[in-house]
């Protein structure tokens, strides 16, 4: 369990901004820079882009910052709300004191009957009412306080997520967070007291107001970077902080199906535990397996829950948590850690996620995220670009809409009152019915029987409308969606929103409406289930996936803002399908999935496939929200440059930037660019020269030297696949790959992701040299690939990269070609960047992102080769990271590479093995 105090060492402490920070360790001065960046950002609500180069410690000069700065932020605002507290208590004391004064000037009852009758109080009440007024309220303010925090009577919130603080300030909904659940004014007075006060005197009583402090939302690409962020979060003083992250089942969910549903096999942690919480889906499989199927226990644990930060510490987890310790800890409490991680998120100070859960707002929606006012800091972030265009994009497969359709159809059959349903297989039916006319239009197919028609947003608006279901359609249909997926929350997905914590210790998750549901469908024996279809009223989760999806993108074409900002096209191609056998004994298909009924057992037949794509080209259609809501936006990478293009293509300002120099001293980095090859052949890597074997096999001359003067890893990036495996066959043709394989072993990087392990696990071994034969291995990658980035090359594992051509996008493909169109087009409307340079921005991006696998850390050393000559040219460098760009040298011969390339490695072997002996 991470459960580590914050270590002995001393902690360094600077003040920026006014705001005190503390580093673990003597920060450099990228990191001084950094630090100073982010509170300015977070004091002005400015967003940030801040590029600091791998092992300079952006990370923990990024949470340290903007801990320092929400510790500070949270003192400011408790002591503005505590005055505002004492000043409305002075104001309200005064306007009671004159009330009173007045009210008895003006009644003066001669008797005491008489009075009571003209207040029409008991005598009890008044009593009450007046001592607890003057003395408690009036006279003196500390004793008032010391009412207010009377044990027992602990205030609750509700969702601090909802606030608006987007001023730094609390709003006033604010008081909905102060109020105790039966009233708001419970927590001033003893039960006794409460009895004894009018309404109308508490209601006037100012309350003192709890600020909401902004959450730091840090988000980077994979749980294993987070993982890694945690342990930097472990090593600082904040490593107390209320954290929280955020997951799927698929990490989270300690049930294990075989429990339950020994005959099913699960695609999914999801499927499991939604059929597992709802009772209809418990119903239905107590019937299929003839036994009764209770609720997953660990949601329903009786005792023990994991929901609150004084539970954590009870339980001995007193500091940051990754998602193993939640598990772990879930494991012996028998509490369910996904669900307990969605309560500990209600009051997280600092939320870890990776990045899609606020950038995608289907994930984002589904999760609750509301991020108004709060810091939002995204890591990794240099193709943050790409993924706002994917999130604001849907591609179509008319099968699977076909099959969303009848399913909607059946649980309108099985529900009487379920409208809804009807009205969504409608929608779903035109929908498909006009991409039956559509298809008509394409006219001429390539060698591999597919053909292609396309058109912008606007004409497929007005195709919409022609065909009936223009906006009017697809705004009922929107709400027919919520109102089904709302429906369907409630089913299947107990919400957050009905579990409750109470304050007394023994915190419990209740919810009470979903537990009203199990009871009335518990309390049906299973024999009176007559009908099948009463139990299969629920849509799959494919469905619900497909419903949202098309809100979520529908909503964005149909907006006037981003309607000009859609491409889309229809592909019908002809493929062969092999139809699954049908066996309605073995209807395992039904829980999640969808079932073809037409399905016969071993057919199998050509068939044409349709499928729509809505390729949305300005990724500001999704980043907008997020920008409009949070208070402030830091991206960052080690590798963000060039960074004209976010400013333009996320719609948003950056008015803070910094691009961090590196922290290795000069001498430990070598970079040269290439133009020729030991033959003198022209290394440019444009298209026409790639394809000569002249190139190819000067290619293979240049990677034999620089393995040959390379010890141990050597990484060697290109634009494309087709190029490597090209390279690949000409050099096993020559003989080039078996004269690399004598001093290296040579390996390709795969097109599929599940064979990389191992594949590196190889790749580690040659370069420990664990294996007899060649020392050292050679790594063929592409750039944009998996090697690229996220894997660990550090020291020895890559002490030269070689960098070939410059990795511009496929021009051929598609969504290059219309996203360079449109930006050509809207560069001056909308400020954009124009198509080529957009084109050339991605290059780079690309580029830098592979060379910064060179060097990891401040004791780590490397060569970077760029091979291509049009690095001669001042301007191909300029795209370049700025700890790159200064060090790039241009040699004009291949043999003073080499002699340089020796030197070099034999230097810093040198001071290796000086730095380790000392
Ligand atoms: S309630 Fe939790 S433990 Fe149970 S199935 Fe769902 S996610 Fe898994």
């Amino acid at each position: 369990m991470s459960n580590a105090k914050p270590d002995d060492r001393p902690l360094f402490t600077y003040t920026i901004g006014g705001v005190k920070i503390e580093m673990p360790v003597r920060p450099y001065p990228s990191q001084v820079s950094m630090m100073d960046k982010v509170i300015r950002g977070c004091q002005r609500q400015q967003n940030c882009l801040l590029e600091s180069p791998t092992g300079s410690g952006k990370t923990l000069a990024l949470l340290c910052s903007a801990l320092a700065w929400q510790k500070a932020e949270k003192a400011r605002l408790e002591k503005l709300s505590e005055e505002d507290f004492q000043q409305s208590l002075i104001e309200w004391q005064q306007k009671e004191q004159q009330k009173k004064l007045k009210e008895k000037k003006q009644k003066k009852p001669n008797t005491p009957e008489k009075k009571l009758a003209e207040t029409n109080i008991s005598p009890t009440k008044n009593k009450g009412s007046c001592v607890s007024t003057v003395i408690t309220i009036s006279d003196d303010s500390e004793e008032e306080m010391a009412v207010f925090k009377q044990p027992g009577k602990k205030r609750k919130i509700n969702n601090s997520r909802d606030l608006d603080v987007s001023n730094g300030k609390s709003m006033s909904n604010d008081e909905s967070i102060m109020t105790n659940d039966s009233s708001a004014n419970n927590s001033l007075m003893t039960e006794d007291e409460d009895e004894k006060i009018e309404p109308q005197i508490e209601t006037n009583m100012p309350k003192k107001s709890r600020p909401v402090i902004p959450v730091i939302y840090f988000c980077t690409r994979t749980h294993k970077q987070i993982e890694q962020v945690i342990k930097e979060l472990q090593r600082t003083s904040f490593n107390t902080a209320k954290s929280c992250v955020l997951a799927s089942r698929e990490h989270t969910c300690i049930q294990d199906s075989n429990i339950y549903y020994p005959q099913i096999s699960y695609k999914s942690k999801t499927e499991l535990c939604r059929d597992l919480l709802d009772p209809k889906a418990r119903r239905r499989n107590s019937i299929k397996f003839r036994r009764t199927i209770d609720r997953c226990s660990y949601y329903d644990n009786g005792g023990v829950k994991i929901s609150t930060y004084g539970q954590l510490a009870k339980f001995g987890v007193e500091s940051v948590w990754d998602i193993e310790d939640i598990v772990r800890l879930g494991i012996s409490k028998k509490s369910c850690p996904y669900y307990g991680t969605r309560l500990l998120l209600k009051t997280a100070e600092i939320v870890f996620c990776p990045y899609n859960y606020i950038i995608d707002p289907v994930i984002r929606n589904t999760m609750n995220l509301k991020l108004k006012g709060h810091v939002i800091i995204v890591d990794e972030a240099h193709n943050i670009e790409d993924q706002c265009r994917e999130a604001a994009s849907l591609q179509l497969d008319q099968t699977n809409m076909n099959l969303a359709k009848a399913d909607c159809e059946k649980v309108y059959k099985s529900c009487s009152n379920s409208l809804s349903y009807s009205r969504l297989a409608r929608y779903l039916s035109e929908l498909s019915k006009w991409i039956d006319q559509k298809s008509n239009d394409i006219k001429t197919y390539d060698d591999y029987n597919r053909g292609v028609v396309s058109w912008t947003g606007t004409y497929t608006i007005a195709s919409f409308d022609d065909f009936g279901i223009g906006l009017t359609a697809f705004e009922k249909f929107k709400k027919d969606c919520e109102t089904v997926l709302a429906d369907s929350a409630e089913e299947s997905e107990p919400d957050d929103t009905k579990m409750d914590t109470k304050d007394n210790g023994e915190n419990e998750l209740v919810e009470k409406e979903d537990s009203d549901l199990v009871e009335k469908d518990e309390d049906e024996t299973l024999e009176n289930r007559s009908s099948q279809d009463n139990v299969d009223a629920a849509i799959t989760n494919a469905t619900k996936t497909l419903l949202s999806s098309i809100c979520s993108v529908f909503s964005l074409l149909y907006d006037e803002k981003y309607k000009f900002d859609y491409h889309v096209s229809l592909e019908k191609i002809m493929e062969l399908k092999k139809y699954e056998h049908k066996d309605r004994n073995m209807k395992t298909t039904g829980i999640g999935g969808w079932i073809n009924a037409a399905a016969q057992p071993d057919d199998s037949r050509p068939v044409w496939k349709n499928v729509i794509s809505f390729l949305c080209l300005n990724p500001a259609a999704v980043f907008g929200e997020l920008k409009s809501t949070a208070r402030t936006i830091i991206l960052t990478s080690g590798t963000l440059s060039p960074m004209q293009s976010f400013q333009s293509e996320l719609g948003t300002q950056f008015p803070i930037a910094l691009e961090a120099g590196h922290v290795i001293k000069p001498d430990q980095c070598w970079v040269s660019s290439v133009s020729v090859g030991p033959d003198g052949t022209d290394l440019n890597g444009q298209y026409r020269n790639i394809n000569t074997y002249n190139y190819q096999d000067e290619m293979g001359k240049v990677l034999w030297d620089v393995c040959a003067a390379v010890p141990h890893g050597v990484l060697c990036f290109m634009p494309s696949y087709m190029l490597m495996e090209k390279l690949y066959s000409r050099w096993q043709v020559t003989g080039q790959l078996n004269r690399l394989k004598q001093i290296k072993v040579v390996m390709c990087e795969p097109r599929r992701g599940d064979q990389l392990e191992e594949l590196m696990t190889k790749y580690y071994a040659a370069v420990r040299g664990d294996e007899k034969g060649p020392s050292g291995a050679l790594f063929l990658a592409v750039y944009r690939g998996k090697i690229s980035e996220g894997l660990d090359f550090s020291d020895n594992n890559a002490r030269a990269v070689v960098a070939v051509g410059i990795p511009f996008p496929n021009y051929k493909d598609a969504a290059v070609t219309h996203k360079k169109d449109y930006n050509d087009k809207h560069h001056k409307n909308k400020g954009l960047l124009p198509g080529w340079e957009w084109y050339q921005i991605q290059a780079y991006r690309a580029l830098n992102q592979a060379l910064g696998r060179c060097i990891r850390h401040r004791n780590d050393w490397g060569a970077i080769l760029l091979v291509d000559s049009r690095y001669e040219q001042p301007k191909n460098l300029s795209g370049l990271s700025k700890w790159i760009r200064g060090r790039v040298e241009r040699n004009n011969s291949w043999s003073t590479i080499v002699t340089k390339l020796k030197n070099f490695v034999e230097t810093r072997q040198y001071e290796d093995s000086i730095a380790a002996l000392t």
